[in-house]
């Protein structure tokens, strides 16, 4: 080989070495990239895993807790299952759960109790199905209800949007209300109660009341006998007496006299006090409305009093509002019965002074176009204790001390008073001072009377003819006709005296009269049926009506009715007075005040 050829040989493989060795370079540099990156790479794996364990080691604590947590609610879950179900075992009622198809999930042993073990009442039966089952079994009375018209009525019960409650009996007499519900879900909850008890306890309350209300009908059938029959026997003592007084007496005699009229008077009162209470007792008394005038029934009350002003140095005052004109109306009666008993305490229980007595009418009209009077009756007596203020208006309550025990009375006309004015829309009140006197008063609603506006006389009127006054009375007692014919004694007028009611309607017949008085209790034909024979009578024949007046030991509400209704102008009760007697024959026979002689004047008013 030359020196060239060696140069260039060596000269090439300089140059493969030095190619070489910048691959080698280059490779080397390529290698370390890539180890470089397979470090950083390592690394970040590395770390990844750390992280991962990390989090593999928070979820398990995580499940571990979340373990523990499920084990804890599980074991609340059926507790509250067990104690739910241990609840539903014990009570007595039953339970029972039906889905939203109406088939059964779930009952209490109670409520199965009422299935008595058929096997067809279990979970998953349907409504229907129970209900006839129920019915095959004769498990439920149906009284006179067809089997499928139950069964009917309660699945249609069932899908009203609030279900009623309703009352089942079953085979054994034990009576079961169910009362049912709607779960927000759609599930039907039915409870079953058993009501026996209570339905046992309504009839014996309702036996109770059927038997109270029967003693109270027959206690009250016992009053009015009872008053029908004191009263027919006192009408004579009392009238008998006031005749006797009449006669020629010694002072003696006399005094004996009034005792017996004035004993038998005070037992009318307490007969009167307790048939009233009685009645009011029972929600029997009635009012009924009549045009009268207030001031001329306190006048007359005032001349009532009259005996009880005696050996006193009291004097009688009223004060009446001057606006109130003319007539009211109300039930005079029970108004009068009210102021009695009022005026008639402060007598009673003042020696010196004064009993005022103020009506007053509220300027501003009632509602029903009423106007409210407004009475209040002053006295200047013995006054009411603070402490017993309260009471007064309580039955049998009086105020018992050794100053009022001397006092009389049944203890009951305030409690009377005080229902009375209640049931005529009123109110009552009172003030007292001991010592000082008392102050009652009343407050009712009532209307004015149209037809009461006082009337000018008639000067012009013709004067009454000169005939005498025919009066008819009909009464079967001998006692009473005695009483009767005695009171008309000395008045010159034409009496005819018969024994019942067909009687009167026969003398009717013969000869028209100006009057007639008539009892009501009379055999044959009483007084009622007389009055309507009259009537009828009158109006087929085209006759003025002639005033009837019934005489009655009747005391009872229905009574006044039925003796209004029969066509009786009015009515007194007996025992009868003169005074009473006289001013019928006024009131009802005016135009023939001219014929009577001997008849009792008008009362005079008492001084105002
Ligand atoms: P009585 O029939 O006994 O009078 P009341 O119910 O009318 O029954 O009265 C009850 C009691 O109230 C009387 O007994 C009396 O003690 C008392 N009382 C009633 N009014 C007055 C009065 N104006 N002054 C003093 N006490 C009175």
């Amino acid at each position: 080989m030359s020196i060239e050829g060696f140069d260039s040989r060596l000269a090439r493989e300089r140059r493969g070495r030095l190619q070489a060795e910048r691959l080698l370079a280059q490779r080397s540099e390529e290698l370390y990239s890539a180890h470089r990156k397979l470090a950083e790479h390592a690394h970040a794996l590395s770390h990844t895993v750390i992280e991962q364990r990390a989090a593999h080691a928070d979820l398990v604590g995580r499940s571990t807790q979340a373990q523990a947590a499920l084990a804890l609610a599980t074991e609340k879950a059926v507790v509250a299952e067990r104690r739910l179900w241990d609840a539903l075992s014990a009570v007595e009622g039953g339970f029972a759960m039906f889905d939203r198809d109406l088939r059964l999930v779930i009952a209490n042993p109670a409520w199965m109790r009422a299935f008595d073990g058929v096997a067809d009442v279990a979970p998953g039966a349907s409504y229907e199905a129970i209900l006839r089952v129920s019915v095959e079994e004769g498990l439920v009375d149906l009284g006179d209800t067809a089997p499928e018209e139950w069964i009917a009525r309660m699945i249609a019960r069932c899908q009203m949007p609030t279900i009623p409650p309703v009352d089942i009996r079953l085979f054994n007499g034990i009576h079961v209300r169910l009362i049912d519900k709607r779960t927000p879900e759609g599930d039907l909850v039915s409870l079953a109660v058993d009501i026996t008890d209570t339905i046992r306890r309504e009839r014996d309350l309702e036996r109770a009341r059927d038997a109270a209300e029967a003693a109270a009908r027959a206690k009250s059938a016992f009053l009015a006998n009872m008053s029908h029959e004191i009263r027919t026997p006192m009408n004579g003592v009392v009238s008998m007496a006031e005749l006797l007084r009449d006669t020629a007496l010694t002072e003696e005699q006399a005094l004996y006299a009034d005792t017996i009229r004035n004993s038998g008077e005070a037992l009318l009162v307490i007969i009167n006090d307790i048939l009233d209470y009685s009645k009011i007792d029972a929600g029997k008394l009635v009012l009924h409305s009549e045009g009268f005038d207030l001031r001329q029934t306190i006048l007359e009350i005032f001349q009532l009093m009259r005996p009880g002003l005696e050996g006193k140095a009291l004097e009688l005052r009223l004060d009446h509002d001057g606006d109130l004109q003319g007539g009211l109306i109300g039930d005079r009666g029970r108004i009068r019965q009210i102021l009695t008993n009022l005026i008639g305490n402060s007598v009673k229980f003042t020696d010196a002074g004064h009993v005022t007595v103020r009506v007053r009418a509220a300027k501003a009209p009632h509602p029903q176009g009423k106007v409210s009077i407004r009475v209040t009756v002053e006295d200047t007596g013995i006054g009411i204790a603070p402490e017993m203020q309260a009471h007064i208006f309580g039955e049998f309550n009086q105020v018992e001390t050794d100053a009022t025990r001397r006092f009389d009375g049944t203890g009951l006309g305030l409690a009377i008073t005080q229902r009375l004015v209640a049931l005529m829309g009123g109110e009552i009140w009172l003030t007292s001072e001991p010592g000082k006197g008392s102050v009652f008063g009343f407050a009712i609603p009532l209307e004015i009377d149209p037809a009461q506006v006082p009337e000018p006389p008639h000067p012009e009127a013709p004067p009454p003819k000169p005939a005498r006054l025919r009066v008819l009375a009909a009464e079967d007692n001998k006692t009473n006709q005695l009483v009767f014919r005695s009171m008309l004694k000395g008045i010159d007028l034409d009496l005819e005296l018969v024994e019942n009611g067909f009687l009167c309607v026969e003398a009717y017949k013969r000869r028209v009269p100006d009057l007639i008085f008539t009892d009501i209790s009379m055999p044959e034909m009483d007084g009622t049926e007389a009055a309507q024979a009259i009537r009828a009578i009158e109006a087929g024949l085209g006759l003025p009506p002639v005033p009837i007046i019934a005489m009655t030991a009747h005391a009872l509400e229905g009574d006044r009715a039925r003796i209004l209704a029969a066509g009786i102008d009015g009515y007194m009760t007996k025992p009868l007075r003169k005074s009473d007697l006289h001013m019928m024959i006024r009131t009802h026979a005016p135009e023939a005040l001219g014929k009577i002689r001997g008849l009792m004047a008008a009362n005079p008013p008492a001084p105002g």
